[in-house]
């Protein structure tokens, strides 16, 4: 174990080995079930986008937790989007953090959700449920998903108009990013739709696809010959979109063996 010695308050806590001790930035509470906030980036973390990393609080065993970095990999600071969850063992005490206080972040990163796993393509849909909209707001502000694919069209469900938000402020924060903006005012189309609340779009996002409301609303065709696609959300969305995609003929990839859609195995959200 290290000593961290943090200049500002002159408070002294151990941080566990192969572990980043970063400071947040920023905190912003989204609904009573979400949040976002961003930490200062260590220098020496470079990962793709789409990757999770496992974060955890400074204190006596730590408890650590897998998040996705919703950050593109070429920010300066690295943000995270999270549920909260009622006696959740890390997000009951990561809810309460300020700007000034430390994240711990595991140095290793790794994740199914990079462009690297799919072969090539011509559209990339990305359909999320709740906080797994998390690695693709990452994917949607990197210059070389742009580069890849002609559209890229995120597709984002949640219970309520309200956990709509997130998505909201993401596609106004890309499309005025002055590194992606032009491209993915060009080539990104977003469409959000709720299930518990009316929405101008209601239902699940299995039926919507399945259904070709998707594709009506996106204004594309999906063509399992050349398109690809990721999938993260809840096990029970994840497991139905899987075998809506493995029908149509895409076959699932990984970082070892490509293939024409992704799934992040044990998100929850
Ligand atoms: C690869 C990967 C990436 C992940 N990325 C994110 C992320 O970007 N943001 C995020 O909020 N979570 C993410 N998670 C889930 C996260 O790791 C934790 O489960 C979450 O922080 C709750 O931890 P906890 O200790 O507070 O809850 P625990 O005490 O461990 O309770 C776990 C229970 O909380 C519920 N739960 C956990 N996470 C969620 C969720 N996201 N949405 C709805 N219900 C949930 C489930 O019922 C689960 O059984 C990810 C998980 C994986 C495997």
């Amino acid at each position: 174990m290290n000593i961290h010695h943090n200049l500002e308050d002159f408070c002294e806590f151990a941080i566990p080995d192969g572990c980043f001790a970063e400071t947040v930035t920023k905190f912003q509470h989204h609904t009573d079930r979400l949040f976002r906030f961003r930490t200062t980036r260590p220098a020496s973390l470079r990962f793709r986008s789409g990757e999770f990393v496992m974060i955890g609080l400074p204190g006596d065993s730590p408890v650590f937790r897998a998040y996705s970095i919703a950050s593109p990999s070429w920010d300066d600071t690295l943000e995270f989007f999270s549920i909260k969850v009622q006696h959740g063992l890390l997000t009951s005490r990561l809810q309460k953090i300020q700007p000034g206080d430390t994240i711990l972040i595991q140095k290793k990163h790794t994740g199914t959700l990079v462009t690297d796993a799919l072969l090539p393509g011509r559209q990339l849909w990305l359909f999320a449920t709740g906080t797994g909209i998390a690695p693709f707001s990452s994917l949607v502000r990197d210059p070389e998903v742009y580069e890849k694919y002609q559209k890229i069209i995120l597709v984002h469900g949640t219970r309520k108009t309200a956990e709509l938000h997130y998505g909201n402020e993401l596609m106004k924060a890309t499309m005025d990013d002055l590194l992606v903006g032009a491209a993915a005012q060009q080539s990104l189309i977003f469409i959000n739709a709720t299930t518990c609340e009316s929405y101008r779009l209601k239902g699940r996002l299995t039926h919507l696809f399945d259904s070709g409301v998707l594709e009506k609303t996106a204004g594309v065709a999906f063509y399992p010959a050349c398109d690809r696609a990721m999938i993260c959300g809840s096990l029970g969305f994840t497991n139905d979109f899987r075998r809506l995609l493995t029908d149509r003929g895409l076959r699932d990839g990984s970082n070892a063996r490509p293939g024409g859609f992704l799934y992040e195995k044990a998100f929850v959200g």
